[in-house]
């Protein structure tokens, strides 16, 4: 186990017994934590620390509160046609998507496009997560959620949207990582700024405004204020559209309703999560395209570096992490020993 002032080296086990010990011990049932567990590491061991070991702490807290049903079992609600709903009775929403994602590629490899709505949930997660298992599959996935009623409006200064993460999936074929992107509506995702909080360090310019809507560098006076959306009036445009689709669309809140509702603890907010499933055999593409399109985001990698693809941050550090262990905020990794 190599250690270093503030980060700990831990193998990818360990990680997942870090996670899981507070969850069982909170009283969360088996099929939710095993769900949250494998979400949870491997976000840590892809190096997207805002939603992987540190999320458990806000987990617990939401349990502890009351808020969060830790042993909801999630309800298949009857459709017809190539539509899945999941009434999440209160719950967290990885074992219900869990329970929706076969459904859901069962429907789409039946109709060409599917969709998955699951109401009534507690998202805390990175979406790559839920989605990567469809595209591994020979599916393309589309998913998002509300997120952190913290966002505001382009030229705004008061938050006027969640977070709302929106991600993509498309498969490269057997054996292959799949083409994957996942960014919130916002600069960044407010467990950033919650870190940044945790380890004292200011943020860079740009991101947030204090809640006098001046510009701010303090993690404390963001937390007050409101995040900025990515990309000016675009990013903007595409919080509301997930705000649209997780929300009203499927008969669930909006980020701002979820907000009021909440008791305030450090867990995620209620709503909803929609989730889309193409199969591209029904489509004209076929084998061949699709072999085409996988040579050509090769060729995009090599052709432009320094220059990446999305997702290659994410899966290089997947690699270096299960080669040679995963490396972990020693306090972060204190406090969770403590919770068990
Ligand atoms: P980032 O801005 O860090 O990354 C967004 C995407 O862009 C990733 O796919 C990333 O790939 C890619 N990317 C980043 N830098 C580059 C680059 N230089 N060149 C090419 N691609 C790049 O993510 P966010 O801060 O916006 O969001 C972080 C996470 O927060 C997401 O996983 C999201 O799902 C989650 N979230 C969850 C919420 C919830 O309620 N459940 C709410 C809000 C956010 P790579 O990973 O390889 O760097």
């Amino acid at each position: 186990m190599a250690q270093d002032q503030d980060r700990i080296r831990i193998s990818f086990e360990q990680v997942r017994q870090l996670a899981e010990r507070p969850l069982l011990r909170c009283g969360i049932s088996r099929e939710h934590a095993d769900a949250m567990v494998d979400a949870v590491s491997l976000a840590e061991a892809d190096d997207a620390k805002s939603h992987g070991l540190y999320r458990i702490l806000g987990c617990v807290e939401a349990v502890r509160s009351g808020k969060v049903d830790p042993g909801a079992r999630p309800e298949v609600v009857p459709t017809s046609g190539a539509v899945v709903r999941i009434d999440a009775k209160g719950g967290f929403a990885l074992h219900p998507l869990r329970v929706g994602r076969p459904l859901l590629a069962e429907k789409a490899k039946q109709f060409g496009i599917a969709a998955l709505a699951v109401n009534n949930c507690y998202h805390f997660s990175a979406l790559w997560a839920d989605i990567e298992p469809l595209a591994e599959q020979g599916l393309v996935a589309l998913s998002c959620t509300i997120g952190a009623y913290n966002v505001a409006l382009a030229g705004g200064s008061t938050p006027a949207f969640g977070t709302n993460p929106f991600a993509f999936a498309f498969p490269r074929g057997t054996g292959r990582t799949p083409f994957v992107f996942d960014l919130s509506s916002s600069v960044v995702a407010k467990g950033e700024i919650e870190l940044r909080r945790r380890a004292g360090e200011s943020l860079p310019p740009g991101w947030a405004v204090d809640s006098q809507g001046a510009p701010t560098t303090s993690p404390e006076e963001a937390l007050k204020g409101a995040i900025l959306p990515f990309g000016g009036h675009k990013g903007a445009a595409l919080g509301l559209m997930v705000e649209l689709l997780a929300g009203p669309l499927i008969g669930d809140l909006r980020s701002a309703e979820a907000f009021t509702a909440d008791p305030k603890d450090a867990g995620p907010l209620r709503g909803g999560y929609l989730m889309l499933a193409i199969d591209p055999g029904h489509f004209a593409g076929g084998e061949g395209k699709l072999d085409a399109a996988d040579a050509w985001l090769t060729s995009l990698a090599e052709q432009h570096r320094p220059a990446r693809l999305p997702g290659t941050r994410r899966h290089a550090a997947r690699r270096r992490s299960m080669a040679e262990g995963v490396l972990v905020s020693r306090p972060l990794h204190d406090q969770l020993l403590e919770l068990c």
